[in-house]
């Protein structure tokens, strides 16, 4: 069950002790002189030398290759809008817990100061040196879609807007068994999204990739159904627009199979999901309040499958399935990318993960005797311990198949016990 947090236990353990959640630990001896004559001035000079004369041996000698940047500017965080870069560290501090205890990969949370995406693009150009990847956070849409675009395009590390992408492989893996409990295939499922922004584009062009056909599926923002009657739609938007007579969310619905919101709170009527197709597949997503309130949805239809963003609820969507196992199969191969074959895999080894027996170690951390795949089991719990094994080795395979990887696994059973250590 979640537990409702108080305001007074969270500002107190963030305040407790040293203020924040992370702070820098060294990793080679430093208790004598000469190790610090080694880690610093003079011994230091040697791997700087190493590294100017090719500098791939950044990953030999320094931290790049186990570093990510978690970056925002603070223009769309959380729920809570644009609260400013200073606002934002709690949550990217946060990030980089999840990182750090979920894949052992090391985090430099990174807040800036610029709105502006050409801008931005040139910080973030300019400090990746640093690091061996890149995760964009709380970045507000249309914007976060050119800055993701354009560094992706221009820097040789890995870089990923995980409010756009990690939601997408959650999803996915998500669908990807939901239709398996209904029996239903991707491409004729009717799929209508309610929400435009960037975790909704993303799922829905990610949702395209695995087979759901580009005439099923439908997408509303805040203004209606996004069809090709509207004049006033960006970029991103006028890729979804539909040739359909469709101008509303409840019309779109009729007989549709699924329902997917990435928007606000409590748009979804129980009306409306009494109107959809047999065996209804409802991710209500929004956070904290879904679309639909669970028991509300079960009530509308006991045919439903729902998943939510919500850990008080089966089928928790959570951006932390994906995520740092991504980061850590793509390190691992220092991938020059996450490209779509990587995320793909993730979500096809996040769907494969749900359907194997579930260990007792899992069970009894979610406090439940059998948890099964199933309507109620279609996406594993985000502390399954097989979660790095089976992510990992999927999207490093997949670095290496697509040609991404500047150094292929060789031996994948080492890899495995390496992970798993
Ligand atoms: P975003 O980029 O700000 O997009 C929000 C979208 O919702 C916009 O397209 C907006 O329409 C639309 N919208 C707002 N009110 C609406 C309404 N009444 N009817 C239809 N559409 C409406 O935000 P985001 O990052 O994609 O996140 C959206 C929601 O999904 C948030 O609640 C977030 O917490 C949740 N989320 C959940 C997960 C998860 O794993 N569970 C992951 C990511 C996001 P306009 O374009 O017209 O403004
Ligand atoms: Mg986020």
């Amino acid at each position: 069950m979640a537990t409702k947090i108080s305001k007074k236990v969270s500002l107190e353990y963030h305040a407790q002790g040293r203020p924040g959640k992370i702070e820098v630990i060294p990793t080679k001896p430093s208790n004598s002189q000469r190790d610090l004559s080694i880690a610093y001035s003079p011994g230091v000079a040697d791997p700087c030398l190493e590294i100017a004369r090719d500098k791939e041996n950044a990953y030999k000698y320094t931290a790049k290759g186990n570093l990510v940047a978690v970056i925002s500017n603070g223009t769309a965080v959380l729920g809570l809008g644009d609260i400013g870069p200073e606002a934002s560290k709690p949550v990217m501090e946060g990030k980089g817990v999840l990182f750090k205890i979920f894949a052992d990969i090391d985090v430099f949370d990174i807040e800036i100061n610029e709105k502006d995406p050409a801008k931005f693009v040139e910080h973030v150009k300019a400090i990746s040196p640093t690091f061996g990847g890149i995760n964009l956070e709380d970045i507000k849409a249309p914007e976060s879609f050119y800055i993701e675009e354009r560094l992706k395009a221009e820097l040789d590390i890995p870089v990923m807007h995980d409010d756009q992408h990690g939601t997408a492989i959650i999803a996915s893996a998500a669908l990807l068994n939901a239709t398996e409990c209904v029996g239903k295939s991707l491409d004729k499922i009717k799929v209508v999204f309610n929400g435009a922004g960037a975790s909704a584009t993303a799922t829905a062009k990610l949702f395209m990739s695995l087979g759901v056909q580009e005439e099923n599926l439908l997408m509303a923002d805040s203004k209606g159904i996004i069809n090709t009657r509207r004049e006033d739609l960006n970029e991103e938007k006028r890729f979804f627009a539909r040739k359909t007579e469709h101008n509303t969310l409840s019309d779109a619905l009729q007989h549709a199979d699924v329902f997917v919101g990435l928007s606000v709170g409590g748009i979804l009527t129980p009306k409306m999901v009494r109107s959809m197709a047999q065996d209804p597949i409802v991710f209500a997503l929004a956070n904290p309040t879904p679309e639909i309130n669970y028991h509300e949805a079960k009530q509308a239809r006991k045919d439903i499958i729902i998943a939510t963003g919500r850990s008080d609820h089966p089928n928790q969507v959570n951006n932390v399935l994906g995520f740092p196992f991504i980061f850590r199969g793509a390190l691992d191969v220092r991938s020059t990318k996450i490209n779509e074959e990587m995320k793909i895999a993730a979500a096809k080894a996040i769907a494969e993960l749900a359907k194997e027996p579930v260990p007792e170690i899992v069970n009894l951390a979610y406090n439940e005797s059998n948890l099964q795949f199933g309507r109620d089991y279609i996406i594993p719990k985000p502390f399954d311990p097989r979660l790095i094994v089976k992510v990992a080795m999927a999207v490093a395979k997949a670095a290496m198949k697509s040609g991404v990887a500047k150094e292929p696994i060789r031996n994948w059973d080492a890899y495995k016990e390496h992970l798993l250590s």
